[in-house]
């Protein structure tokens, strides 16, 4: 079996993806998706420069080709690389499975559950809100939900005494939420405290500080929270303030997720070995693909740190499914976020699974068991997606 042709198609049905097609001699082909927020044409072109490498080769090599396509580039690694690789082998995985005639999870090992539990986003402008949303997705059978008022925990209007530093408001092109810290911390365990007393104890609940806080912030806001007991406390920090990660730990025993903006294997193992973190967040899409998040998976497992992958509707359908195969295959799974898909996304791609009480299951066809439309996906062209900007209340840009 030889590959004849690699496609990568940009398309955006719901947000922008890059979805990998690889071909082979024996009609045999496979999907794969390298979506990455920002970064779509900086992955295309790197999927134009490797994809002529990979015509002639043996794609039942996989863990050759991803050494070769890593080491190839020469400047090894970062986010863009990384997505590139990860279309690619999902891509091989898929071509694997369907000429194997098994599931990818079963190529991995089989199943080490049955369904794959997720989350999904509870976001209110108030806590009244937020709970309602809590309740509906609980109704629908979640038993993980992320809690926030305020996507960013922004307080909305800048308060008035701040109101002449720009007069007029707002005067940057995209959505702007401010940030107040002070206000921030105090509120955050009332919101957990409100649902606490709602919702009881059980049910499965954390929040996203989105790294927005000093590391001493951090610690004081995840030692308030260990009342409410949450499932864990997701990017208290930034990546880049490692060295802190000892201080936040030292603090609290509020578990901690991290990494969705990492992108490899070297990031993440120093937090492994110091135990420094309860959950990684870093998905395939972003790390290589089903064949690292494996290795990801297998590092993590002897210090019990379990996979909480990231999974907005910034990653598309078939980065979702790989990651449904890889978490129902690891031992060390946690959780999984979920994205709700549109109509025009499931035209263009089926075999996307939909999760029942809150479980969710891979398809039980040959490969991932996805397929993509690639005449409909020409219909949905690229298209810049605003998103909301962070600043601080006196208007300095905040870094996330
Ligand atoms: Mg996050």
């Amino acid at each position: 079996m030889k590959i004849t042709a690699v496609k990568s198609i940009l398309t955006c049905p719901q947000r922008n993806y890059i979805f990998v097609k690889i071909e082979t001699d024996q009609g045999v082909y496979g999907w794969g998706e390298a979506s990455l927020n920002w970064s779509e044409f900086e992955v295309m072109t790197r999927l134009e420069q490797i994809s002529p490498l990979l015509i002639g080769q043996d794609p039942t090599r996989i863990q050759d080709l991803w050494h070769y396509l890593y080491a190839r580039t020469y400047w090894m690694g970062g986010s863009i690389s990384m997505a590139a690789i990860a279309g690619v082998d999902m891509a091989l995985w898929d071509i694997l499975g369907k000429r194997a005639g098994l599931p990818v999870y079963q190529l991995l090992g089989g199943k080490s559950r049955e369904g794959v539990v997720v989350y999904n986003h509870a976001i209110g402008s108030t806590f009244e809100e937020t709970a309602e949303q809590v309740a509906a997705f609980v109704d629908r059978g979640y038993k993980v939900v992320r809690v926030q008022v305020g996507e960013y925990g922004g307080v909305g209007n800048r308060p008035q005494s701040y109101a002449g530093e720009r007069a007029g408001g707002s005067a940057y092109l995209e959505p702007t939420e401010y940030f107040h810290a002070g206000a921030y911390i105090e509120n955050v365990p009332k919101l957990f405290q409100y649902l606490r007393d709602q919702f009881g104890m059980e049910l499965e609940l954390f929040h996203d500080v989105h790294g927005k806080l000093t590391p001493i912030q951090a610690a004081r806001l995840a030692k308030n929270l260990e009342p409410y007991r949450l499932m864990f406390l997701e990017d208290p920090l930034r990546p880049e303030h490692r060295e802190s990660f000892r201080l936040l730990r030292q603090h609290t025993t509020t578990p901690l997720g991290m990494g969705e903006i990492m992108q490899s294997k070297f990031d993440l193992l120093p937090l492994f070995q110091e135990q420094l973190i309860d959950y990684y967040r870093l998905p395939p899409v972003h790390s290589g693909g089903i064949s690292e998040a494996m290795k990801i998976a297998a590092l993590a497992e002897p210090y019990d740190i379990r996979s909480a992958f990231h999974g907005p509707d910034d990653i598309g359908p078939v980065a979702q499914a790989a990651a449904v195969h890889v978490s129902r295959a690891i031992h060390n799974f946690g959780v999984l976020e979920w994205a709700d898909y549109n109509t025009a996304t499931h035209e263009v791609v089926s075999g996307i699974s939909t999760p029942r009480d809150g479980l969710a299951y891979p398809q039980e066809l040959p490969g991932l068991g996805i397929d993509v439309n690639e005449g409909l996906a020409a219909q949905f062209p690229y298209t810049r997606v605003p998103t909301p900007m962070v600043r601080r209340i006196d208007g300095t840009m905040h870094v996330y």
